[in-house]
């Protein structure tokens, strides 16, 4: 009899994705219970979870939906797949500011594999702990590999950092080295597997930049995670808040190993437009910078100014030839926002 044979939604449910709030254990009852320290009032196993959220603070709600072979290669390790979805997803609660509270799953399988399951949930689950973050319902069905995650964070009201409040002559800044993911990808579509390597490291496990979002609340004007590549989501922000921006090329921090192993061309393209980087890029004022890189100072984390925003709308400073290859994840009226200029 195969796995898929014995093993019923519910039961699958109940083995690798239901867990103990003590423990973090599997539970055999199949519910998540309560704890009301994490405001969930009622986990897994209803119809519903129930959920209580922080007097005062706005919860920060977003959902993803990864891929087979769009958004992860289908044949990367379990592990790095589970790890991945939850971070591109928290990611985005770290560009609002927010702090991790719950999630949901929505799993789609070609089969059930329980080996691959079981890695699946243990990436998953490492990254929920470590984030503090808690899975509070799912779902399961039979298809092409998809996992949908939605998360809910919380932030104190009027806090969140958004695209949309850049002013005129700020700084732009980056919490941390980009083009790691890109190089990694290439690595990966080169045959190598090797995920010790800190290229394909970056790209198969992410680490969302849920710190630095919250020590940059009251002070960053706004912000963005960088998933589709520092030019394109600079271009969001410039276009939600009116203004233009000039990069330094040469002030990108590289990711570590990218110049070693790229020519300078490839890899200032790699920082520019690779993307799934997942660091923060946020802008602002430069009164409030010392202060920014002292609260993050706390998180190991540093801001390197890599521009300042325009009147001039636009993306400028930019050789086209560092956005050569791309862009094909951009929507095609942010090619004209981009603006690339020599
Ligand atoms: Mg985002």
């Amino acid at each position: 009899m195969s796995d898929s044979q014995r093993l019923g939604e519910f039961d699958l449910i109940r083995r690798f994705f239901v867990r103990d709030t003590c423990t973090g254990s599997a539970r055999r009852d199949g519910y998540g219970g309560d704890d009301p320290a994490s405001g969930v009032a009622l986990g897994q196993g209803d119809d519903c979870a129930l959920l209580t959220p922080t007097p005062g603070w706005q919860l920060a709600v977003s959902v993803d939906t990864s891929l087979a072979d769009v958004h992860f290669p289908a044949d990367a390790p379990p592990e790095a797949i589970g790890h991945r979805a939850l971070a591109v997803n928290l990611s985005d609660l770290a560009a609002m500011g927010a702090s991790p509270r719950w999630y949901v799953l929505a799993l789609t399988l070609p089969d059930i594999d329980t080996d691959w399951l079981e890695g699946f949930a243990r990436g998953l689950h490492r990254l929920a702990d470590h984030s503090g973050i808690r899975l509070v319902g799912g779902d399961v069905t039979r298809g092409s590999l998809s996992i949908t995650i939605t998360v809910h964070g919380e932030v104190p009201a009027q806090t969140a950092l958004r695209r949309d409040g850049a002013g005129l002559d700020e700084l732009i800044v980056v919490t941390g080295p980009v083009g790691g993911a890109h190089g990694g990808l290439r690595a990966w579509q080169s045959g190598e597997r090797d995920d010790t390597d800190p290229l394909l490291h970056a790209y198969l496990w992410p680490s969302p930049a849920l710190n630095a979002g919250e020590a940059l609340r009251g002070l960053a004007t706004s912000a963005i995670d960088v998933s589709d590549g520092v030019v394109a989501d600079l271009a969001h922000i410039c276009r939600a808040s009116g203004v233009g921006a000039r990069i330094d090329v040469e002030a990108l921090p590289l990711y570590p190993g990218l110049a070693e192993r790229f020519d300078e061309q490839t890899a200032r393209q790699a920082a520019l437009t690779g993307g799934d980087d997942y660091v923060l890029l946020c802008t602002l004022p430069e009164h409030a910078l010392a202060r920014a890189e002292a609260h993050l100072a706390a998180h190991d984390c540093t801001l390197t100014v890599i521009g300042r925003t325009v009147a001039e709308p636009g993306i400028h400073g930019v050789p086209t030839e560092h956005v050569g290859w791309q862009h094909f994840d951009v929507e095609p009226d942010d090619r004209s926002a981009t603006g690339a200029t020599s």
